[in-house]
């Protein structure tokens, strides 16, 4: 990942996206916003219990920052389904600003130009896939349950059928998310990991007493190259946001209480 640090706010963005004339990706970190502990401070999620005004002053930053308006943000409420939404320009906007009545579902997929995806994260693994054939996105939101019900699949099969976007030349993205250092799950959601991968010796490690570190970015990587998108056209953010609370927001190390960093994703014409 690549760390852009001019203008107000420092945000990512992977290698293997960057040079797509057309493409506009960020994974803003919790660095440059105005909320206080423990949303502290770039949070960009109104579902967490920070301060409206504090969240629209933050999603404005952000916009900013990418010379977008905030007012074309498009997402959705993320619920840990499964469930995918094609977005056109006419969704443009859905839940840029607290409104209620938002589409439920953990991945949007779009071709249409000036409609920023966006999507909030704190250990769950955001997937960014980019069809350059097409000129077309996805962006999805994968926790345990994202992962196992293989979220990472179903996106590019519905870009396949949306957009006749080809496996073989997709480019996708993961993380940050938790990593395997810091992911641990009970008996439960282990067998669910090993009914869901033939290769789950690869994402799960045994610690005893019924308890396995999962590795979240091996398991979706993994998925991806089930559906067909070649391993090399994958690229894995190198943290843990776990690890990296100065950078990130992090569900398990701030037990419950924290903000949501944001992923916006977007196409310009070309
Ligand atoms: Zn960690």
């Amino acid at each position: 990942m690549n760390r852009h640090n001019h203008g107000q706010l420092p945000y990512l963005t992977f290698s293997n996206l960057e040079t797509y004339p057309g493409l506009l990706h960020a994974v803003f970190t919790r660095i440059g916003g105005v909320s206080a502990p423990p949303y502290a401070t770039l949070n960009l999620s109104y579902a967490v219990g920070d301060r409206m005004e504090c969240v629209i002053a933050n999603r404005q930053r952000a916009c900013a920052q990418l010379g977008l308006e905030m007012g074309s943000l498009t997402s959705t409420f993320q619920v840990h389904g499964l469930d995918i939404k094609q977005v056109w320009r006419g969704d443009r906007g859905t839940g840029a600003y607290p409104t209620r009545g938002l589409p439920r579902a953990d991945a949007l997929i779009t071709d249409e130009p000036e409609v920023p995806l966006l999507m909030r994260f704190a250990d769950c693994m955001p997937i960014i896939l980019y069809d350059p054939v097409h000129h077309a996105v996805g962006l999805a939101h994968a926790g345990w349950k994202g992962t196992v019900g293989k979220i990472a699949v179903g996106t590019v099969e519905a870009m396949q059928g949306a957009f006749d976007s080809d496996p073989e030349t997709m480019l996708a993205a993961l993380g940050p998310g938790i990593g395997p250092c810091c992911y641990v799950v009970r008996d439960d959601v282990a067998s669910l990991a090993k009914a869901a991968f033939t290769s789950w010796q690869e994402a799960l490690v045994s610690l005893g007493d019924g308890l396995w570190r999962f590795d979240l970015y091996r398991a979706n990587w993994a998925a991806l190259a089930s559906a067909g998108v070649p391993p090399a056209n994958v690229e894995s953010a190198e943290y843990c946001t776990s690890c990296r609370t100065d950078l990130f927001f992090s569900h398990r190390a701030e037990n419950g209480r924290t903000g949501r960093f944001g992923v916006i994703v977007g196409l310009s014409q070309r």
